[in-house]
């Protein structure tokens, strides 16, 4: 008997189905982003010092832009790496 091939499971399927997203910086209000606060960048960035997306960390579209912006700013002035070996 042939095994039956199963549909893969996609990407996106897998990542919607793990939790409710939400925008963290629209749900609490008092957090600033901020590029001086480099423990909240840096739970922003990947191992490597990637940027992590939206699609992963949940932001909204313009909190992910003041957040690339931040931390960008924060690369320049050496808070945190642009990349990490
Ligand atoms: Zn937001």
């Amino acid at each position: 008997m042939k095994p039956r091939m199963k549909t893969p499971i996609k990407k996106k399927d897998v990542l919607m189905r793990q939790r409710k997203r939400f925008c963290r910086f629209c749900a609490d209000k008092q957090k600033v982003i901020d590029y001086k606060d480099a423990k909240l960048l840096e739970a922003l960035i990947k191992e490597r010092g990637k940027i992590v997306s939206s699609r992963f960390s949940g932001n909204c579209a313009r909190h992910q832009r003041r957040v690339a912006e931040a931390i960008k700013q924060a690369r320049f002035i050496s808070l945190i790496p642009y990349t990490r070996v």
